[in-house]
């Protein structure tokens, strides 16, 4: 894609406008739960600070409408200055008089972080007039915020209309070399993976890789609407009835077009989540139970189809894997990911509860590349263009 790199900008003395993604979980206690997103923030950030530039990070956190103390970017401010030895000013405004003050006062190599820019209606909006009120805090914008491209909001898509120069930092495009390049020219054999909860949120991938990809594994709850399309029983399973046809849709084109889908052959089934000691395996779900992890079979054939990968794309955990007893296959799956990724196959975890699973089970590190985004990667992945990088193409909208 047409899109400038941040390594392509004289940042010298540059007040350098940063779209990061700081949208971390933070617990009843205030307490940040999950730093992945600020840790994969920071390449860029000390780049523009080593070159000599200001940093503004411009952040949300949360939905809020209007201003919610709970939701105010300080505590995560505060990691950031651990995180790094930079000096981090934090100021509770986004836009205005303050704020361009404490911007004027800001040194070369000193970072800044403006409050939650979703406290402005303006900013879901894409309200131009905010849009404009942010540009005039900046001479450079740069987008990092992955996680936010899939939307057009005025700290994403209007501040472009603004800001001429304008490029990709570094987190931008490792997300995009990963989710973009190594699927559209995948190193073969590619397998993708899918499971988690929802049919509908991920048909479309599936859709499109069954044409992409070379094997298409389905586990998880997503794999019972599949199973049902086919007439199998599938007990008081997670089934999707308005995605039952495109789901055999999808069996038929893999069929016409000779490619394996690999589905469960065995399944942990229990009458209700919540009874987890009476987990037992069976092939054929009885009436009255649920498939809520990959049986032990299922796992082995997964296992050999990912052994025999050079691209591995996984969306979606194999099974309820916040609980203990059903995170088995999850695991196993990981760990066969893992080892293959140290065998040289690239391996693209595309962000959410898969994310979540792999850190759980701490091998992150083991993968080639975890998405910080789950709704952009997945809209990437369908193929989407997203409105955060097409406004930083180079012939975009300037003033
Ligand atoms: P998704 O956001 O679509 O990736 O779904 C993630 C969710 O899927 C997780 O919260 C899992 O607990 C859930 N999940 C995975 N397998 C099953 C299953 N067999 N039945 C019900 N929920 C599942």
């Amino acid at each position: 894609m047409d899109i400038l790199s941040i390594t392509d900008l004289e940042l010298a003395g540059k007040k350098v406008l940063v779209r990061v993604d700081y949208n971390v979980p933070i617990n009843a206690s205030g307490k940040i739960t999950d730093d992945s997103r600020i840790l994969a923030s920071l390449p860029t950030i000390h780049y523009i600070l080593k070159r000599g530039g200001k940093a503004i990070l411009i952040a949300h956190l949360g939905r809020p409408k209007g201003i919610v103390e709970k939701l105010r970017l300080k505590p995560i401010v505060e990691r950031l200055a651990t995180l790094t030895n930079y000096r981090v000013t934090y100021i509770p405004e986004t836009i205005g008089n303050t704020v361009q003050n404490e911007i004027g006062n800001l040194k070369n190599g000193e970072c800044l972080v403006l409050e939650n820019v979703r406290f402005h209606p303006g900013e879901i909006q894409n309200n131009m007039d905010f849009a404009r009120q942010l540009a005039k805090l900046g001479d450079i914008y740069i987008n990092d915020a992955f996680g936010t491209a899939h939307r057009a909001h005025a700290s994403t898509e209007g501040i472009t209309c603004f800001l001429p120069e304008r490029a990709a930092g570094f987190l931008m495009e490792k997300e995009l070399r990963y989710l973009s390049d190594a699927i559209n020219y995948p190193q073969r054999n590619f397998v993708v993976l899918l499971g988690g909860a929802k049919v509908s949120d991920k048909i479309a991938t599936t859709l499109r890789f069954i044409e992409i990809a070379d094997a298409l594994i389905i586990g998880g709850g997503m794999a019972y609407t599949f199973l049902a399309s086919r007439g199998e029983s599938i007990g008081k399973s997670l089934v999707e009835k308005s995605q039952l046809k495109t789901a055999e849709a999808v069996l038929k084109r893999a069929e016409f077009l000779k490619k394996p889908i690999l589905l469960p052959i065995d399944h942990i089934v229990v009458p209700h989540p919540a009874n987890e000691s009476l987990a037992r395996v069976v092939s054929k779900i009885p009436d009255g139970l649920m498939g809520v992890d990959i049986g032990p079979e299922t796992r082995n054939r997964f296992s050999e189809a990912i052994g025999r990968a050079k691209t591995i794309l996984w969306n979606g955990p194999m099974g309820i894997f916040e609980k203990p007893t059903f995170l088995k296959g999850t695991s196993i799956i990981a760990n066969e990911v893992a080892t293959a990724t140290k065998r040289g196959t690239i391996s693209i975890i595309g962000g959410g509860d898969t994310a979540a699973a792999i850190k759980i089970l701490g091998i992150g590190g083991d993968m080639s590349h975890i998405s910080t985004g789950g709704g952009a990667s997945l809209e990437l992945l369908e193929g989407q263009k997203l409105p955060g990088i097409l406004a930083l193409k180079k012939i975009g909208k300037t003033q």
